[in-house]
């Protein structure tokens, strides 16, 4: 064993940055899930997450039984969270897969615990020593100059969250700060890199997330 997997476990590949930012921002709008190869990790399945859903998600409403779901504070009426267990896991975690995996909500498809290393944010900022742990592990590669120009974008825009939450007397989660950052990472990028779109790769099966 190295001294890194003593540490933490071996590094993972996170993909060329490019590809993976442009995938995210992505599923972040909503218009496709992520692409996490998540492997037997279930950490977000366990670590004490209220998990949103919307009142248009009524393949996964019509899968999760409806005690376990309760009104979401300040949204309006039909938007619900599923909570979790003493143990801080969610109740449709069973023999640590999701049962509902096909029919999982929004809010988990479109989770990726990449987003921390990739703004340089840590999960153990919002008390998530597991996330933290898988996260640490992701190793972005950087095969092309679009993929640096990326990840500078991401790290610039994650200070500019960082820096408009502070003028404003405010204070983002570090989830909430790295989507913040995602969704905005484009502006600061400059246009020829914009304009040169890498390819996404298809999505890779994932056994469950948050
Ligand atoms: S998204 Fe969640 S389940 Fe997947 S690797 Fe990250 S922490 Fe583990
Ligand atoms: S992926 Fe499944 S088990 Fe994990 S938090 Fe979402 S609903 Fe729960």
């Amino acid at each position: 064993m190295t001294s890194e997997e003593a540490r933490g476990g071996a590094p993972l590949d996170a993909g060329p940055f490019a590809r993976w930012a442009t995938g995210m921002a992505a599923a972040i709008a909503g218009e496709r899930d992520a692409d996490v190869p998540c492997g037997t990790c279930t950490a977000c399945c366990r670590s004490a997450q209220f998990v949103h859903i919307g009142p248009d998600e009524t393949d996964s409403l019509a899968h999760i039984p409806a005690a376990l779901l309760f009104p979401a504070p300040g949204r309006p009426r039909g938007h619900v969270l599923l909570g979790y267990d003493e143990r801080g896991h969610c109740p449709m975690l069973v023999d640590e897969r999701c049962s509902i995996y096909s029919h999982r909500p929004r809010t988990c498809r479109t989770y990726d615990c990449r987003v921390f290393p990739a703004c340089g944010l840590d999960a153990d900022a919002d008390g998530k020593p597991a996330i933290a742990e898988r996260a640490r592990r992701w190793r972005f590669r950087y095969p092309t100059p679009a993929d640096r120009a990326h990840q500078e974008a991401v790290l610039a825009a994650a200070t500019h969250v960082g820096e408009r939450e502070r003028a404003g007397g405010r204070s983002l989660s570090a989830t909430r700060a790295a989507a913040a950052a995602l969704e905005i990472h484009s502006r600061f990028i400059s246009p020829a890199v914009a304009r040169s779109r890498p390819t996404r790769s298809p999505a890779t099966e994932r056994q469950s997330g948050d």
